[in-house]
């Protein structure tokens, strides 16, 4: 192959950039260089620029295979939804820049308080979504309280000889255990609690209390053996129940 033939230019610099000396020298074999370039263009397309953390693309399929294991494996997982409070009084009374600087530091913050296997993505302006995987019911509040208190006590500098302090609201809601649940209806659910933290003050945390399972052992081991789609357990809404179907 002929290195020439492709244009490369724009791709080169976007990955060089990123990675520096990581990225092979175009000069020496192709098959490598060319594959550092593919997985260079692969990670950045899945990243937030201004942040560092995942994007809204690798948050969408995060989601949707963390449905699908809460599904099979009936564990708790955890969506929060994190969005600062009053941003657009701290662009307004600082500029754009401080804005950033804002966004980059809750970015850090919210990451220091998370483990390895949760996914933290920029999810929108100033809005952050953070999976948790294998989240006991009992930890949601105390780990989202914790990322609020780290947000709170980060120093911002200003021009201004005071510096800034920001806050965060918090929604969450846990995956609906053995139910094939979809993206929108989860992402909705941590949205109304956001909403309800905005609502009752902001600087808070509203997490919605996971429902009771009716789902006894035995049925759990029947729901592990029909996964195949003609089960028609991929059908069922959230709320429902697997013993009578009813809502609950
Ligand atoms: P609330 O407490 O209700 O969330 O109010 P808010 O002011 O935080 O929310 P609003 O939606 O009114 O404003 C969000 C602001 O976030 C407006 C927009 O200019 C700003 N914003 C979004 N993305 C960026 C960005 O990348 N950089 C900067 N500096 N500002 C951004
Ligand atoms: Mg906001
Ligand atoms: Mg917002």
């Amino acid at each position: 192959m002929d290195l020439d033939d492709l244009r490369l230019t724009t791709a080169h610099a976007l990955v060089a950039e990123a990675w520096g000396e990581r990225l092979p020298s175009a000069d020496g074999p192709s098959t490598p260089y060319l594959q550092a370039l593919i997985d260079g263009l692969c990670e950045l397309s899945l990243k937030d620029p201004l942040t560092g953390l995942h994007n809204r693309r690798y948050f969408d399929a995060v989601i949707e295979s963390e449905i699908d294991r809460v599904a099979r494996t009936g564990e708790a997982a955890l969506l929060l939804m994190i969005d600062i409070d009053h941003f657009k009084q701290v662009n307004d009374t600082h500029g754009h820049l401080v804005g950033d600087a804002v966004l980059k530091e809750v970015a850090r913050a919210i990451r220091s308080c998370m483990r390895p296997m949760d996914t933290v993505a920029r999810y929108g302006g100033e809005e952050f979504a953070v999976i948790l995987p294998a989240c006991q019911f009992s930890f949601g509040n105390r780990v989202a309280d914790r990322v609020r208190e780290a947000v709170q006590a980060i120093p911002i500098e200003t021009m201004s000889e005071q510096s800034l302090q920001v806050t965060i609201s918090i929604g969450g809601a846990y995956a609906i255990q053995w139910i094939r649940s979809t993206p929108s209806v989860w992402t909705e659910r941590a949205d109304d609690q956001l909403y309800q933290a905005k609502a009752g003050g902001r600087n808070r945390t509203c997490i919605d209390e996971p429902r009771d399972s009716t789902v006894t052992a035995e049925e759990k081991n029947m729901l592990l053996a029909p996964l195949s789609l003609s089960s028609g357990w991929g059908d069922l809404m959230p709320g429902q129940t697997f013993s009578n179907g009813s809502s609950h």
